[in-house]
This record gives structure tokens, sequence and C-alpha cells, in this order.
């Protein structure tokens, strides 16, 4: 479109971004489009939380809602803004725990025509109950219990690459954060990647990509990093998605740049993203 006011400046399609209908973000899909336009990138996906642990479908209605607002407010901002000439804003759900409930991932996948599904893993079953990753401070708890959540998470993880009709696999090293390593990146021992390879076999055999979640690139680290992007480049997986992890319209496209570099370094030169579930390549 020669008339719109925005220009395309950089080339990115920020995978992983948080709309109000998220429990934890109050971002309004309108501004996300504009502040998507205003940065120059070619586009986004709007990926609410969608925590499907609890037994039901009521569970799902997040997803019901965020795909609620982007058949109005999305596509509403898109015309009044003035979209220039290949912008795309598309819809997909961060599903949680979808080893939990297969039967809500199915009827969410089946009703709701979403361009990207994502797997994620925030909280584990252990010693009898729940255990939220965000509600604890990892150094304050006892050093084996925090070895056997971690080796949990890792198993949880693969579970979820194994068995859940997911497109991407999101921050696949997450449990890194909560230990407050995550600066260090990949950290893992013998136990732990042998579990991680095992993920990455089952994703790129799947053909399920695997995440760059920029969400602790103030920390100057991604996850995964560059340890493990190496592995997984070695093994032959080549489905890279980037994901800012953004929970305000500001912060989209946060850390994009670093990614780009270290994805480079690394030797990739193309980035994905889904549309109708189907991965498109775009080079960065
Ligand atoms: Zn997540
Ligand atoms: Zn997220």
């Amino acid at each position: 479109m020669a008339d719109s006011k925005y220009i395309f400046k950089t080339s990115l399609i920020d995978c992983h971004v948080h709309s109000k209908s998220s429990h934890d973000s109050w971002a309004e899909p309108s501004d996300i489009v504009r502040e998507t336009l205003k940065n120059g990138f070619l586009g986004a996906i709007i990926t609410d939380h969608v925590d499907i642990a609890d037994e039901g479908t009521d569970c799902l209605f997040p997803a019901y809602d965020s795909y609620r607002n982007y058949c109005s407010d999305v596509k509403k901002a898109i015309e009044a803004e003035g979209a220039y000439d290949g912008f795309i804003l598309n819809i997909g759900a961060e599903i949680g725990e979808s080893i939990r409930n297969q039967k809500a991932c199915e009827k969410l996948i089946k009703e709701l025509p979403l361009d990207s599904v994502m797997g994620s893993v925030h909280k584990i079953y252990i010693d009898g109950r729940d255990f939220v990753f965000s509600d604890y401070r990892f150094p304050e708890l006892p050093e084996d219990f925090v070895r056997r959540v971690v080796v949990q998470y890792y198993k949880d993880v693969l579970e979820t690459a194994k068995t859940s009709d997911i497109d991407i696999l999101c921050h696949l090293n997450l449990i890194n954060r909560y230990e407050l390593k995550f600066f260090k990146q990949d950290i893992f021992d013998d136990e732990l990647g042998e579990i991680i390879r095992e993920i990455l076999a089952v994703i790129i055999r799947r053909n399920i990509a695997l995440e760059i979640n920029g969400s602790r690139y103030s920390y100057g680290a991604y996850m995964p990093g560059p340890e493990l992007l190496k592995i997984y480049k070695s093994m032959g997986g080549k489905l890279i998605t980037y994901g800012s992890d953004a929970h305000t319209a500001e912060t989209v496209g946060q850390g994009f740049d670093g990614a780009r570099k270290m994805l480079l370094e690394v030797g990739f030169d193309k980035l994905y993203y889904y549309s109708g579930r189907k991965p498109v390549a775009y080079d960065i």
C-alpha cells in the first residue's frame, strides 16, 4: 500500500506476543498492531496463554477471547492505520501443559482457525501437587528438590514434543531462568543433555519449530542460547521462530537484534513464521 504512513524497516515476524486475553497482560490488540507497524517489523502473531492443566474445557476461555478480539480489534486497527505492503498480523495460542489435558487441546485446535499452536511448560506436578515455577524463589529451595524439578521439567517438555499437536516448542530451557543462572544461558550436564538432545531429535522429526525466546534479552540471554542452537544445527534442525514473549505492546520485537546476531554467528540466515499452521521462511 503506497499510502501507508509507516515504513517497513526490519525483517522480523514476532511469533510470540501476548495481549489482554492472557492472565498476565493488559496489552490492547490494537496497540500491538500500531507498535508493530511503528517499529517497521514485518509482522507479529498474537499468542495468548491458554493454561489447560485443569480438567474440562472451560480453561479454553482466554483463547476464544483472544480470537474474538483478533477478528474485531486487530482487523479494524490494521484498516485504520493503513499497513504497508506485506504486513502480517496472525493469531495463535501458547498452550501451557498440553500433556495434561489433550482433550481440551484437540477441542481448541478443531474449533479455532489458529495460525500457530505453541507448546510450553510453566509448571510441573511433583510430590502430589502443582509446582508453578514463577511462584517460587529457587535459590531458597533445597538443592535436591530443585534438581528434581529441573529434571521433571525437561521430561515434561520431551513429552510435550512427543505427544502434542503443536507447531512451535517455546522457551526450551525456561527452567534455567528460575534457577537464576539464566545469564549463563545453556546449562546442562550429561543427564539433562541427554533429555535435551532427545527433545531436539523429536521436534526435528515431527517438524516442530524451535523458538528463540527473547524475554531475557536484557540479561544478554536467549532461550535457547548459542550452545543449544549449535547442537540443533548439527542435528539437522532448520525450523526456528523468534518470539519476544512481549506482554506489553511497547515490547513487541524486543531482543531481536541480538538474536539475529546469534543466529548468523551459528550459521542460520532464515527464520520462520506460521500461517494456517504451515511454516513460512523469511530472510533475517
Ligand atoms: Zn511461556
Ligand atoms: Zn509467552
